[in-house]
C-alpha cells in the first residue's frame, strides 16, 4: 500500500531521494565511509554545504546582501536567538499575534526584551490573519516580527506588511518556506526549521540581510547565539548538523530538478484549491478560516462529531493516509501538504472524503 504522510512534520521525503541517502549511508561518492562518518572538515563536506547554500540560493533568488546560515536547535531556538542577536539595549519590538508559535515566539523574546503586540487575531479565534493594511511599526522598534503560514490554526498571509520607514521586517516561515514564491527583498531576516517543508529536523535556515548583522555584533554573546559566528565562520564554527544539511542539499536538488518555486507554487495552488473545493461544497466537513486568510499547506478542518474525527482518522490510516489529526492543542483533522506531497495523494484523500461523507454524512 502506497503511504500518504498528511503530517505537519517532519514531512514526506521523496523516494529517489531516499534511495540515494539508503546507498550513500553506506558509502559516499566511493570513499567507503557513510556520509554520517565523513568529516565535516573534509573537502567533500565543504562540498555538500556550499552545494546546499547555493541551491537555496538559486531556489529563493536570495541575493549577496543576505547570508544564508544553517544553525541548529529548529525554530524554537530562533524565537530566543532573534531578539538577542537583534533588540536594540533597552528597546522594544513588535509581534504579529496569529496563534500558536507566535505566542511562543513572544513568550521568549519576552525573556529578552519588550514586546508589543501590534496585532492580533485572538479574539476571532486565529482564524484570519489580523488586518495590518493601516498599521506602520514605530520608528524606533528594533524589528517586526511575523508568522507567515500557522501551521496549526491553518492561517496564512498571502501578502506582507510593506515597512517603509526602515524596520527589518523578520518572519517565522518554517511552514511556507519555498512553497510559494516570495519577494525575498521583503524582509530582514527569514528563518524556518527545515523538518517542516524540507525535510531533516534538527536545523533551521536563516536568511539574514548582512548589514542587521552588524547590530548583533556589538552585543558580545556567546558565540553559539551569535548570527555574525554563522555569518562569518559559514556555519562552520563548530561541528554542524551534517546529516541534515547533507539531506537538505538532497531536497533542494530535488526542487530544482521539478523545476523550482515557481512549478511548486502552482502545484501547492492546485491542491489546495481540490481540497477546499470539497470542503467548500459539503455541509458535513467544516473549515472556519475567512477564505483570504486560508493556508494553502495546512488545511483544518472538523466533522459534525468528536466521534466522526475520529473515525475520519482510523478509516484514512487503513488507506495510507496517515498523518491527519490535528494538533493536540486543537484536535480536529490537519492535512498538512507540503511540496514533497503528490497531487496524487491529495486526490486520494478527496475521494475519501467524498466516501466517507456519503457513508455518514
Ligand atoms: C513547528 C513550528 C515551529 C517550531 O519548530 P521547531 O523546529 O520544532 O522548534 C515554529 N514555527 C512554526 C510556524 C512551526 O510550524
Amino acid at each position: 500500500m502506497k503511504i500518504f504522510n498528511f503530517s505537519a512534520g517532519p514531512t514526506m521525503i521523496p523516494s529517489s531521494v531516499m534511495e540515494k541517502v539508503q546507498k550513500e549511508f553506506t558509502n559516499y561518492n566511493s570513499m567507503g565511509i557513510g556520509i554520517t562518518e565523513l568529516s565535516h572538515r573534509t573537502i567533500e563536506f565543504s562540498g555538500i554545504i556550499d552545494k546546499t547554500e547555493a541551491n537555496i540560493r538559486k531556489l529563493m533568488d536570495i541575493s549577496d546582501d543576505y547570508a544564508v546560515c544553517f544553525i541548529q536547535g529548529g525554530a524554537s531556538m530562533q524565537f530566543a536567538m532573534l531578539p538577542m542577536n537583534l533588540m536594540n539595549p533597552g528597546g522594544f519590538a513588535e509581534y504579529m499575534d496569529t496563534g500558536y508559535w507566535s505566542e511562543k515566539a513572544i513568550v521568549e523574546a519576552k525573556k529578552i526584551g519588550n514586546v508589543n503586540v501590534v496585532a492580533s487575531s485572538k479574539d476571532a479565534l486565529y482564524a484570519r490573519i489580523p488586518n495590518f493594511r493601516k498599521w506602520k511599526p514605530a520608528s524606533d522598534a528594533s524589528y517586526v516580527h511575523i508568522t507567515t503560514n500557522n501551521t496549526i490554526e491553518g492561517t496564512q498571509y498571502h501578502s506582507y506588511p510593506e515597512i517603509d520607514n526602515g524596520v527589518p521586517l523578520v518572519a517565522d516561515m518554517s511552514t511556507d518556506i519555498m512553497t510559494k514564491k516570495i519577494e525575498v527583498n521583503l524582509f530582514d531576516l527569514i528563518y524556518a526549521s527545515t523538518q517542516k517543508v524540507l525535510g531533516p529536523a534538527g536545523l533551521s535556515i536563516v536568511i539574514i540581510k548582512r548589514n542587521l548583522a552588524d547590530r548583533a555584533e556589538k552585543k558580545n554573546l556567546p558565540t553559539m547565539l551569535d548570527y555574525t559566528t554563522y555569518i562569518y565562520e559559514k556555519s562552520m564554527h563548530n561541528t554542524p548538523p551534517t546529516f541534515s544539511i547533507y539531506l537538505l542539499m538532497l531536497v533542494s536538488e530535488w526542487l530544482l530538478k521539478q523545476g523550482g518555486i515557481d512549478v511548486m507554487d502552482k502545484i501547492n495552488t492546485v491542491k489546495s484549491e481540490v481540497i477546499y473545493e470539497c470542503l467548500d461544497s459539503s455541509s458535513f466537513y467544516n473549515n472556519f478560516i475567512e477564505s483570504p486568510h486560508r493556508s494553502r499547506v495546512n488545511i483544518v478542518f472538523r466533522l459534525p462529531t468528536k466521534e466522526l474525527d475520529e473515525m475520519f482518522i482510523d478509516e484514512a490510516e487503513k488507506i495510507g493516509l496517515i498523518g491527519l489529526s490535528g494538533h493536540r492543542s486543537v484536535g480536529g483533522i490537519r492535512a498538512s501538504m507540503y511540496n514533497t506531497m503528490p497531487l496524487e495523494g491529495v486526490e486520494t484523500l478527496v475521494d475519501f472524503m467524498y466516501e466517507f461523507e456519503k457513508k455518514h454524512g
